[in-house]
This record gives structure tokens, sequence and C-alpha cells, in this order.
């Protein structure tokens, strides 16, 4: 399968965009599912569009339509390195079967798999971050890629889907094509007959939604197909905006939900908190209290799972020198904008520590604050102040040109004066 390489794409909302979408609905209220594809894809969005599939036990309908109008259509697989040997097998099948040409393979990062799941197992002790890095990390720059996405969404999945159109506009400006929409279960199971598709070949041992092998079970007759999925977790849904059955979580909703800012982009957080009730032993991804974590060091350092260090106004984080490398993030709290400690700390861990991990500044976050962090070596900001939200996801925060102070072994005075030194 093709590797991929994508470039981000801004989208802005239209209001004019929004109406023809609405009248995109009454025009093809009547028309066959293979008719909503053809016409999304050749004449609404030609060259951009795409779908992700997860070939898994009703994906062979739409593929089937995406075969008929265009074979070389971005089809995106997010190969997990988690799924049954039967998927990707069935990844096999299908593009054979149907002749499509365009199949890509979406891998996570290496670096992210021996950084927050080393042994393979996040999935048993944090499936919220196992999907995060897995899925939601290796889609979102995918999804900034095109205009528009096909689903496989139907009304009769879910109540809030009863109405599900034809042609939906996100809040981030990108059009979600549901050819299935009015399809029933009848409907996927004769299309499926009428055509002679290949059956995933998990399906008739009991594997009625498929997604990765650790996380799939069978279902009993008259349970919810989704059942099987992450079974006893509270969990329905990857976390991604095109989750593996094609249910879609609303963009925006899920953006404006994280805090976390993050290489130019709000992500969501894989770090929890520590709370009352957490426990040395088992406590993974939580930014732990510096003082919590000298009180039960020889604990947290045998504690297998990925962890962060919470580092207050007045902490110093030369009490945990030799033990840096055991956190993935520190988090340093700015409490007021006029506290400069947390700046220190900064320098400390990464000039004279050298500390290769995540320094993230939380609590009073602002504007005019962020400049100075990143020269500090902050590399992640988490942001509930709106308007400084705003300016980071608009790119619109300045940068300081003219310092009295140079950090890092990069920036160099230029002249002898201080107010004369200059950044870069
Ligand atoms: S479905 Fe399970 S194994 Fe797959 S990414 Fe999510 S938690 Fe990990």
């Amino acid at each position: 399968m093709a590797q991929v390489n994508a470039l981000p794409r801004q989208h802005r909302p239209d209001p004019l965009r929004a109406l023809g979408v609405v009248a995109l609905n009454g025009m093809f209220d009547e028309m066959d599912a293979l008719g909503v594809l053809r016409h999304a894809v050749e004449e609404i969005l030609p060259g951009d569009v795409a779908i992700v599939s997860s070939f898994g036990a009703d994906s062979a309908v739409l593929l089937h339509m995406v075969s008929k109008v265009k074979k070389d259509l971005p089809v995106y697989f997010l190969e997990t390195g988690k799924h049954f040997p039967e998927t990707l097998d069935y990844v096999e099948t299908l593009k054979t079967r149907l002749g499509l040409t365009n199949v890509i393979a979406i891998q996570p990062d290496p670096a992210d798999l021996k950084r927050f799941d080393p042994n393979g197992d996040l999935w048993e002790t944090d499936p919220d971050s196992c999907c995060h890095i897995r899925k939601t990390e290796p889609l979102e720059p995918i999804t900034e890629e095109y205009g528009g996405w096909v689903t496989g969404r139907k009304r009769y999945q879910t109540v809030e889907r009863g109405v599900l159109p034809h042609f939906e506009l996100t809040s981030d400006d990108r059009i979600k094509v549901n050819p299935l929409a009015h399809f029933s279960d009848a409907d996927v199971v004769a299309y499926r007959q009428e055509h002679n598709l290949p059956e995933h070949p998990l399906y008739q041992s009991g594997y009625k939604s498929i997604g990765c092998a650790p996380c799939t079970s069978v279902v009993a007759e008259g349970e919810d197909p989704r059942a099987g999925r992450w079974r006893g977790l509270n969990k329905k849904e990857c976390g991604i905006h095109f989750d593996f059955n094609g249910a879609i979580a609303k963009p925006m909703v899920a953006v404006e939900k994280h805090r976390l800012f993050k290489d130019g982009a709000f992500i969501a957080d894989p770090f929890h908190d520590w709370g009352e009730g957490d426990d040395a032993a088992t406590a993974h991804y939580t930014h732990v209290p510096l003082p919590v974590f000298l009180e039960h060091r020889e604990t947290f350092l045998a504690n297998p799972h990925p962890l962060g260090l919470l580092v207050s106004p007045g902490e110093r984080i030369e009490d945990v020198k030799d033990d840096l490398q055991r956190f993935a993030s520190v988090a340093i709290k700015f409490p007021a904008f006029t506290d400069g400690r947390g700046y220190s700390t900064a320098r400390l861990l990464s000039e004279r520590y050298r500390f290769a991990g995540e320094i993230r500044a939380v609590g009073d976050v602002l504007a005019d604050q962020i400049p100075l962090m990143r020269r500090c070596g902050v590399t992640a900001l988490v942001v509930t102040h709106e308007p400084t939200r705003q300016a980071l996801a608009e790119g619109k925060l300045a940068e300081v040109a003219i310092f009295y102070q140079p950090v890092g072994l990069t920036e160099v005075p230029v002249g002898t004066r201080p107010y004369l030194r200059r950044a870069g």
C-alpha cells in the first residue's frame, strides 16, 4: 500500500457554501446511493474528496460503489498494527476484487509508539491514548487535505442519525457525503448478495463490527453490532472524525474541547491531572506533582507506564534532575502573568538538563507570554483563555525580536548594550 505525505489545507466556514449544501440535499433526496457518490466525486468535489475505510464487516458495499465511480479515489486505511490478520487479508481481497488502485495505509508515528506504547499493551490500560496515537494523530493531517469525505453512515444506525442527509457541511467547511444514508441493514445484505461481494473472513464467526483485534469481540444474537467493540469499557468511538464504521464526530466539537496546543494545532491530550485516589504504582499518562513524586519516588520509578511531572512555583526541578528521563512530559505551572519562576524552570530543563521530552506550560497561559515561553524551551501549551486560543488557531502571535537576556545555545547578543540584542 502507498504511504502518505499530506499537506494541511485550511478551510473557512462559508455561508454560501452552506446554502449550496442545503440545496444539494433537495436535489438528491430521491437519488440512489451510487448516483449521490458519482455526483459528489465527479461534479461537486472533483479531485478533492476521499474516504476512510476500516475494511470491516460493512465496508464492501461502499467500496464497491467507489470502484464503480472512480477506482483511484483515495481510500485511507488506518494500519494501527493491531488488526486481525484476516482484516489485512481482506484489504488485499477487496483491492484485487474491486480493482481499487489507490488504497493508502496510514501508520502511527514510530516515535510515538516507542515513547507511549513501548510494550504494545496501551490498549489494555488506556485505550483512549492508544486510539489517539494510532488513529487520531496519523489521520489529522489527512483530513485537512481534502474538502470532502465520503462516509458509510446510515440513518438507521442511531437515533441521532435518523435525519442524516446525503450531504452535510461541517463547521470547518468540509462536505461529508453519505451515499448510504437511506440504506437499512437489509439493504446492505441485499446489495452484498446482489453483487456477490466477499464477506470479511470473521463475519460468519460472529464479529459484526470489526476494528483492532484486542478491542473487538464476538457479539451475541440480538446484541447491537457495535457491542463487541471495546467491550466492558465506556468507549464507543475511536475519537477520530472518521470512525471505522463511518461514525463521525463533529470536527469542531472535537477541536474545541482540545486544550493542548502543540506543533501548530490544538490536539487531544493523552495526559490527565493527578487526582485524589491515584496510585503511584498504577498511574499512567498523569502529571504527577513534584512533591508527590518525591514522596513515592521508588514506586513511581518502578511504575512501567508513561508519566509526566507537574512543577509548581517554588518547587525545584533540581530536586528531580536524576529522574527526569523517567518522564515523557514536564508540565510547568504559570499561575499568574507576573510570576516568572516558570521560565527559569523551563530554561533549566531545556538548557542545563537537555530534557528531550515535552515541556508544557499550564495555568494562566496568555498570548503575550507565549513567545517568551517558547524561547525558554516550552514545546506545548495548555490554553483555556479564549482570545489566546483564537490567536494561536489563527497563527497571529507576535514573536519577540528584541530581548535583553539571551536564552538557549543559539541566541548570541549582537550588541554590547542589552536593548540591541536580537533573537535569531
Ligand atoms: S481500537 Fe484498541 S488497539 Fe486499536 S487503536 Fe484503539 S485502543 Fe488501540
